[in-house]
């Protein structure tokens, strides 16, 4: 159907709605009420919902096809989720209620606490922070308030190897911190011998992702969070990739000293069009008392076995404050136990073990066709080379637009930075095999067309709403407007 718009599908006299008679006396609007340029189209219902739904199916979504950004973990959204979120005493309870009020929500905030820090190894929980780079600010806030409470004020540095989300450089600035650069070796891994250069008295820490942003396993990783600790550095984990780790790997355990989980990646909460997310923060012993708050506690033990506790909101004793209103996004917060607690443990570890699979299904049934560096057992993504050998001019971006004339949502393009036209692939545990091989499939006969007819690539995509937008001024100058482009804009 051709674009029509709303304004063109009105006539005067169509009515959407019946009002009901009106029962008060009726008075004329005053003229200067009245504007004359708001010509608002006069449509019948129909219309109305034929044209928002319409408007609404042209968006690319989880629930109408497979999306495997990589880093974003895109994964189903249980529609459970959602039936629990929506329940009255959770969704309409009013975020000042007392704490006799709230003591189901409050003990489902504790629970949840509970549950990251027994999935991470940590010994404590908050889940205030609104989204992962919310969650690393707090962490690196909470390393900066644990040095200068004894004393330590020469640490000024936090290392970052080169792989790293650029939440990571940018919380580290933001917090006070120079962040240094470490390159990475031929296997994809931190360099050791330039990290243990790197290590001094002035290291306040180290920001890691595991598995990285290629997707691969730290395989020195106990040596790195060995060297950080003996200069007298905290280790803080970019959580962001948990989704191949769970029961499998804790990182507490690995030494790390702070972590943030997304909630809307590892734990299936809804993700895109700007949030909300949530992004709690685990800790060890050492920064326990630091923690984000408010933190649900247990504040008054049950006297029987079958009773409950009494729990409450408490600031952790030298807590770096608060980060958002209230409780943080309690929405997410019962979307996310509601996942883990439909799941149980071995469900928990089946999703990190099938997101592996997945991908490791994908990366080597791509191997032949595309330039895969560092190819070797990944974790729930990896990253390959959107170009090929003889090939002028076809890059990344027009794989990704080729793909979508084949209904798949694009990868995520040009990052991590260090793999040149990177494609980074995250297919998620929750995609069968015969999506996994129509993707698959895509991407082979795609590799073809570049080298028999690279400008279907170059032009595409064919079949969308809309084809290549100068995408930075598409979101830096939105227009939400259904009429010709007015002349500014234009
Ligand atoms: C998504 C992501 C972040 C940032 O998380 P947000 O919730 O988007 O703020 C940080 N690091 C990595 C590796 C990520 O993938």
């Amino acid at each position: 159907m051709s674009e029509q718009l709303i304004y063109d599908l009105g006539s005067p006299g169509r009515c959407g709605v019946l009002l009901p008679d009106c029962d008060v006396p009726q008075e004329a609007i005053p003229a200067e009420l009245l504007r004359a340029d708001l010509d608002l189209p006069e449509v019948g219902e129909l219309q109305v919902i034929r044209h928002f739904t319409r408007l609404s199916s042209l968006n690319y979504s989880i629930d109408k096809g497979f999306y495997p950004l990589g880093s974003c973990t895109m994964k189903y959204n249980p529609k459970l989720n959602e039936d629990t979120a929506r329940m009255p005493g959770f969704a309409q309870l009013h975020p000042l209620t007392d704490g006799a009020g709230s003591q189901g929500a409050l003990a489902l905030m504790y629970q949840l606490q509970e549950w990251l820090a027994e999935i991470s190894g940590f010994k404590a929980v908050s889940l205030a922070p609104a989204a992962g780079a919310q969650g690393e600010f707090a962490g690196i806030l909470m390393i900066r308030k644990y040095h200068v409470d004894r004393g330590d004020n020469k640490r000024t540095k936090i290392l970052i190897p080169n792989s790293a989300h650029g939440t990571n450089p940018a919380t580290v600035t933001m917090a006070g911190f120079t962040a240094v650069e470490l390159p990475s070796d031929e296997n994809g891994d931190v360099d050791l011998a330039a990290l243990r250069a790197a290590c001094d008295d002035t290291v306040a820490g180290m920001m890691i992702t595991v598995p990285n942003t290629l997707g691969l396993f730290e395989s020195h990783i106990l040596e790195v969070v060995k060297a950080v600790h003996e200069c007298g550095g905290l280790m803080y984990m970019d959580g962001a990739n948990m989704n191949a780790l769970m029961g499998v790997v804790k990182p507490g355990e690995l030494g790390f000293d702070v972590m943030h989980y997304n909630l809307h990646k590892t734990f299936s909460t809804p993700h895109g069009g700007g949030g909300p997310g949530s992004g709690p923060v685990g800790v060890n012993e050492k920064l326990v008392p630091y923690l984000p708050g408010p933190v649900a506690q247990i504040i008054e033990a049950a006297e029987e076995a079958d009773d409950a506790p009494l729990y409450g909101l408490v600031m952790p004793e030298k807590s770096i404050g608060r980060l958002k209103a209230f409780h943080g996004n309690f929405g997410m917060h019962v979307r996310a136990y509601t996942y883990i607690r439909a799941n149980g443990d071995e469900g928990i570890r089946g999703i990190s073990r099938h997101a592996a699979l997945n991908a490791n299904y994908v990366r080597v049934r791509l191997q032949d066709t595309y330039k895969i560096p560092y190819n070797r057992y990944c974790g729930h993504e990896f990253v390959l080379e959107g170009h090929f050998e003889g090939v002028e001019n076809v890059h990344a971006l027009d794989i990704s637009k080729r793909l979508m004339d084949y209904g798949f949502h694009p990868p995520t393009n040009y990052f991590p930075l260090i793999v040149p036209e990177a494609l980074m692939i995250e297919p998620t545990e929750t995609e069968d095999k015969a999506t996994l091989d129509g993707f698959i499939d895509a991407m082979k006969k795609i590799a073809a067309e570049a080298h028999e007819n690279p400008d279907l690539l170059r032009s595409a995509p064919h079949t969308a709403p809309v084809s290549r937008l100068d995408e930075v001024r598409a979101a830096k100058q939105l227009v939400l407007c259904c009429r010709p482009i007015p002349e500014w804009a234009g």
